[in-house]
C-alpha cells in the first residue's frame, strides 16, 4: 500500500504497512483500485460528454465511491469489493454506449488508444487485490506529475464529500459532476505541467461552488444557522449520539426520535445542527456530546447508547471497547460488525428503528463536562451583525481576525491552535469552522462588545461562510483585494475535504495562508515551492511568532 493522503501519514511520507489512521493494507489497496475503475468510468463520460451525449447515471456513484476512500469513511472491504464490481459494470456499459455514439456521429469505429483504466477487465474479485497494486499513487514515476494529480484527485475527494451532502437534499449541478469525471479522466493522460495546474485551480473553483450549493442546500431545508448556546452536559434520558455531516440524517433521526423518550446529542462535526431552527424546535434534542473525532474510543464508551456515523471520522475500535454492539453506519461509511443503516428509497426516509430500540435498553449518557458553547455564526448571523462588526473594526476594538478554520487531529504538536487561541491579543476575533474549533472553543476568550472572540460559522464545509463574511468585509470597507481586509488564515488540515477548501481559499485569491500542523506530504519540493511563490503559503512556526506576524498582517 501506499498512502499520502491525510495528514497523519507516516513520517509526513506515506504510510505503507498499514495507515496510521488503522487502515489496513487490503483496504487501502482496494480503495485505490476503486479509483482507477472511477478514472475507467469517466473517461468514457468525459467523451460521451464531448460528442453531445453526456451520460448522468453515474454521476451519483463516482461521487459516493471517491467520498467512501476519505480517512476515517469505510473499512469495509466487501463493500469496496463490490463497489469495484458496480464500477467495473457501469465502465462497460458506458464504453458500449460511448462506441456506439462515436460510430454514429462518425461514420468509423473509434480506434485511438485507450488508458488501462478504461480497458482491464476481469470477472474474477479474487484478482483485486492483486491488481490494485499495480494502480496505486506510485505507478506514476514522476513525483511531480504525481503531486499535482493526487493534489487534484484528493481535492476532488473532499468537493465528493460535499456534493454528496448536496445531492441527498436534492441539490445538484451538472458542471460539479462534469469536472469530477473531466479531473479523473485528466489523471490517465499526460499533460503539461500548467494543463495540471489548471485543473487544480478549476477543483478550487469547484469547491467553490460545491460548497455554496451545499450551503443553499442546509439552509433551504434547515433555515439559517442562528446563535445558540449549546449545552454540553446530559439529560437522564438514554440517548442516540449522532455524527458526520449528513444533516438529513440528523432531520429523520430527531424526527422519529420524537415522543419516545430517546434523547439525541451531537457528536464531533455535528455539533452545528444544534444552530439549525429546524432542528432546534425540539425538546429532546439535548446538546453536543464531547469533542472532535479523534476522542470518540473513550467518548463513545461513556456515552453508553446508540452511535450513528454519518459520514467519515470513524476510529477504529480498541479490542476491549464495548460499543460495537451499539455502532451503527450509514451513507457511504462501514465498518465490519457494525449495522448499517440502509439508504433511503426515493421519496422514502431511512429507517432508525433499531438504533431507537436499542437506545431504550442502555443507559443515559455520563456526563463528562458540563455548561454551554456558542455556536451559529455562519454567514447570515455574522451578516445581521455586519454594522457592529464593521464599528468595532472602525474603533479599533477589533484589530484583526484570524481564521482558524479546519481540521482536529491527535498530534500533540496541534496544541499550538489552543495556545494561539489563547496568546492572541484580546482585540482580535477567531473565525472558525471545522472540528479545529475544538482546540480552543471551551475557552473563556470572552467578547468584545457583545462580539464573542470566537465565531463559529459551522461545519467544515461552512468554510464557505467564512469566504461570504470575507467578501462582505472588502465590500463594506471599500477594498479591491481580499488580502487587504485585517484578516490572516492559520489553517489547521487532516483530511481531503480540508483539502478542498484550501484549493477553494486559494482559488478566491487568498494569500500568505499558514497550514499545519505539517505541510501535505503529497506536496512535491517542486509543487510545494509553486504554492509558495504563487500564494505565499508557509508552514505554521511557533506561537509567538506567528501571532507577532500575524498582527502585522504577515
Ligand atoms: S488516510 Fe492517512 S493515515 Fe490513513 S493510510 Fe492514508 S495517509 Fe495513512
Ligand atoms: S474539519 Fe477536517 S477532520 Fe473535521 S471533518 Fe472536516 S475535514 Fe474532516
Amino acid at each position: 500500500m501506499f498512502c499520502f493522503q491525510c495528514q497523519e501519514t507516516a513520517k509526513n511520507t506515506g504510510c505503507t504497512v498499514k495507515g496510521v489512521c488503522g487502515k489496513p493494507e487490503e483496504t487501502a489497496n482496494l480503495q485505490d483500485l476503486l479509483i482507477f475503475v472511477l478514472k475507467g468510468i469517466s473517461v468514457y463520460g468525459e467523451k460521451l460528454k464531448e460528442l453531445g451525449t453526456a451520460d448522468r447515471t453515474n454521476d451519483d456513484f463516482i461521487t459516493q465511491g471517491l467520498f467512501a476512500t476519505i480517512t476515517n469513511a469505510n473499512w469495509d472491504d466487501a463493500r469496496f469489493t463490490g463497489m469495484i464490481q458496480e464500477g467495473l459494470q457501469r465502465r462497460d456499459h458506458l464504453k458500449t454506449k460511448f462506441l456506439s455514439a462515436y460510430k454514429e456521429k462518425n461514420g468509423s469505429d473509434y480506434d485511438r488508444a485507450l488508458p488501462e483504466a478504461a480497458t482491464w477487465v476481469t470477472a474474477n474479485s479474487s484478482v483485486f487485490a492483486e491488481k490494485a497494486k499495480s494502480v496505486g499513487i506510485l505507478a506514476t514515476e514522476n513525483e511531480d506529475v504525481r503531486s499535482l494529480r493526487e493534489l487534484l484527485t484528493i481535492g476532488l475527494k473532499g468537493i465528493a464529500a460535499y456534493a454528496d451532502h448536496a445531492a441527498i437534499l436534492g441539490f445538484q449541478r451538472d458542471e460539479i459532476n462534469d469536472f469530477m469525471m473531466e479531473a479523473l479522466a485528466s489523471t490517465t493522460k499526460e499533460l503539461t505541467v500548467d494543463e495540471m495546474g489548471d485543473l487544480v485551480m478549476k477543483a478550487g473553483e469547484t469547491a467553490v461552488n460545491t460548497m455554496a450549493l451545499l450551503d443553499q442546500a442546509h439552509t433551504t431545508a434547515y433555515g439559517n444557522p442562528e446563535i445558540t448556546e449549546v449545552n454540553i452536559g446530559v439529560g437522564n434520558n438514554p440517548g442516540i449520539l449522532i455524527t458526520g455531516h449528513d444533516l438529513k440524517d440528523m432531520e429523520e433521526l430527531l424526527k422519529q426520535t420524537e415522543g419516545t423518550g430517546v434523547d439525541v446529542y451531537t457528536h464531533g462535526e455535528m455539533l452545528p445542527a444544534n444552530c439549525y431552527p429546524a432542528f432546534k424546535k425540539y425538546d429532546h434534542f439535548v446538546g453536543n456530546y464531547g469533542g472532535s473525532w479523534w476522542h470518540q474510543n473513550k467518548e463513545f464508551e461513556s456515552f453508553n447508547g446508540p452511535i450513528l456515523l454519518t459520514t467519515n471520522c470513524l476510529v477504529p475500535l480498541k479490542k476491549d471497547n464495548t460499543y460495537l454492539e451499539r455502532l451503527f453506519t450509514t451513507g457511504v461509511v462501514g465498518y465490519e460488525g457494525a449495522v448499517n443503516i440502509a439508504d433511503r428509497s426515493a421519496g422514502g426516509t431511512k429507517d432508525f428503528s433499531t438504533l431507537i430500540e436499542k437506545a431504550k435498553t442502555c443507559s443515559s449518557p455520563t456526563e463528562i463536562e458540563t455548561g454551554t458553547i456558542v455556536g451559529g455564526f455562519a454567514h447570515h448571523q455574522v451578516l445581521a451583525l455586519a454594522d457592529k462588526v464593521v464599528d468595532a473594526v472602525k474603533s479599533g476594538a477589533i484589530k484583526r481576525f484570524v481564521v482558524m478554520a479546519g481540521c482536529d487531529g491527535r498530534q500533540k504538536s496541534r496544541n499550538y491552535y489552543t495556545e494561539v487561541a489563547e496568546n492572541l491579543p484580546k482585540d482580535t476575533v477567531i473565525l472558525t469552522a471545522g472540528c479545529a474549533k475544538y482546540r480552543y472553543n471551551k475557552l473563556a476568550l470572552g467578547d468584545i462588545g457583545g462580539i464573542p472572540r470566537v465565531l463559529d460559522a459551522g461545519q467544515c464545509n461552512d468554510s464557505y461562510s467564512l469566504a461570504v463574511i470575507a467578501l462582505k468585509l472588502k465590500e463594506v470597507f471599500g477594498l479591491e483585494d481580499i488580502n487587504d481586509l485585517p484578516v490572516s488564515y492559520d489553517i489547521a488540515w487532516y483530511e481531503q475535504k480540508a483539502v478542498a477548501v484550501l484549493l477553494a481559499l486559494l482559488f478566491l485569491g487568498v494569500k500568505g495562508i499558514r497550514l499545519g500542523p505539517t505541510l501535505p506530504a503529497f506536496l512535491s519540493p517542486n509543487v510545494a515551492k509553486v504554492l509558495v511563490e504563487k500564494f505565499d503559503i508557509k508552514p505554521i512556526g511557533t506561537v509567538e511568532e506567528d501571532i507577532a506576524a500575524m498582527m502585522v498582517g504577515k
